[in-house]
Order: structure tokens, then C-alpha cells, then sequence
């Protein structure tokens, strides 16, 4: 089930990227694996899946040791805390949910010198919800500007959540936005390689936008069983 999952959501994101005049290459998969089982995440290993993303510290971390031999990359895409920023420092390759410079300074301190700078990417509030956490658009470049300073992190880009939609041209609405947003950083002088943007239900409308990462759970994994663990 998983395998063939797996091969149907590279084809979905090949092909939609061809659609668009994008080299299938330029849209990275970020399997996300939070509440499924160390045996899934293997069947995805076994099918070269590399990147695997995380929202619960407590999962994550007897995961990462238990794989620990295994060349992966581990992202964190849950909401973040200051009492998390350690764990996260030490343990993780790149972290999604970044959105307060005091985080930042914190990672920043914390990442041990024997590894290369963590990688994140500022979680934007695109649809300005009240419920969610991220910046919204009109404070993003400072935030931008500061933790590009940060020598212990490497700002690699933006990424977002936006309110589910079930048309595609609604959907590609808040997507645009982001790329736009993205580029107007760019064009200010910061070097940034990733759109974090796309789930199971909308990663043909983030990657006709521009998504350079797409993160998937449902898709390749099915349904999650635990409903309040989303
Ligand atoms: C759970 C989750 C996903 C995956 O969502 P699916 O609909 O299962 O593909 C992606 N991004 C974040 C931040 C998540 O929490």
C-alpha cells in the first residue's frame, strides 16, 4: 500500500510540475510521518524516500534514534515552543514553523557546532487565521532580515498552511502570495531555494505556484487514525 502510494504521489507531482514548465526535480517530497509507526516509515525507506517530516517531539525522537544508521533528513513541521527549540536544535535538519526572532535566537545558541546550521524556513499566516500560528505577510521581511544574520541557522525560505479549500483556483490564491513574497525577499538580497507549500488535498495548486517542497501524510500513509492528533 505504502509503495504504491508512494509511486503514485511522485507521478502526481512529476506530472503536475510538467504541466506548469517545471523540471519534476525542482519539487522536493517531504514525506510526513507523525503518528505512523517506525515498520511505515522503513516501507518508505525501502522505496527511497529520504525526507520525513515531524510535528510531536515525543514520536519523533525514538524515531530519529531508532533510524539513526539510515542517511535521512528529519524536518520539524509542528507548532514550536521555546521549550522545544533544545531538542529541536540537536536533533533535527530543518525546521518549518519558525516565526519569532526569540525562537531563532534560541535554535541559534543552542544548534551544537559539530552539525551544520539547521535549516528553516519562516512559517507565514497567509490566511491571517486566528488559530494559527505564523507571521503574517506585512512583518515577514524583518523577521526575514534578522534571523538571516543568525550564523547557526540558514534561512532556506517560507512555508504556510493555508485555509483548506477545496477549489483549485482558490487554492492557488494564497500560494501565489507566498511565491510573490518569496521573491520579493530575494530581490532584497537574501539567498532563499524553498517554498514549503502543498499538502495531499492542494499540492497540484502549491506546486503550479511554485512550491519547492510538498508535505505529504495522507497520501502516501492514508488516512491518519488518530483524528485529534492532526
Ligand atoms: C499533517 C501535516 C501535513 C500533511 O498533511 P496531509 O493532508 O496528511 O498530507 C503537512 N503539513 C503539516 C504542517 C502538517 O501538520
Amino acid at each position: 500500500m505504502i509503495s504504491e502510494a508512494l509511486t503514485t504521489i511522485r507521478q502526481r507531482i512529476a506530472d503536475t510540475a510538467r504541466q506548469y514548465n517545471r523540471f519534476p526535480e525542482s519539487v522536493q517530497l517531504l514525506a510526513v510521518s507523525k503518528t505512523r509507526s517506525i515498520a511505515d516509515i522503513v516501507t518508505a525507506i525501502e522505496q527511497g524516500q529520504t525526507r520525513f517530516g515531524e510535528s510531536y517531539l515525543q514520536e519523533a525522537i525514538p524515531k530519529i534514534e531508532t533510524l539513526r544508521d539510515k542517511l535521512l533528513e528529519w524536518h520539524f513541521i509542528g507548532p514550536l515552543q521555546s521549550n522545544k527549540t533544545r531538542i529541536i536544535a540537536e536533533q533535527f535538519d530543518w525546521l518549518h514553523s519558525l516565526c519569532q526572532l526569540k525562537h531563532a535566537q534560541r535554535l541559534n545558541a543552542q544548534r551544537p557546532e559539530h552539525l551544520s546550521p539547521l535549516n528553516v524556513c519562516i512559517q507565514v499566516n497567509i490566511s491571517e487565521e486566528a488559530q494559527k500560528s505564523g507571521i503574517h505577510l506585512n512583518d515577514l521581511a524583518t523577521l526575514a532580515q534578522a534571523i538571516a544574520e543568525l550564523p547557526r541557522l540558514r534561512l532556506r525560505g517560507l512555508m504556510t498552511l493555508p485555509a483548506p479549500s477545496q477549489k483549485f483556483e482558490q487554492q492557488r490564491i494564497p500560494f501565489r502570495r507566498m511565491r510573490i513574497a518569496l521573491q520579493e525577499l530575494q530581490a532584497s538580497g537574501l539567498i532563499l531555494d524553498t517554498l514549503s507549500m502543498g499538502m495531499t488535498n492542494d499540492m497540484e495548486a502549491a506546486i503550479a505556484e511554485g512550491a519547492t517542497l510538498v508535505r505529504i501524510g495522507t497520501g502516501i500513509f492514508g488516512e491518519r487514525l488518530n483524528r485529534q492528533k492532526q
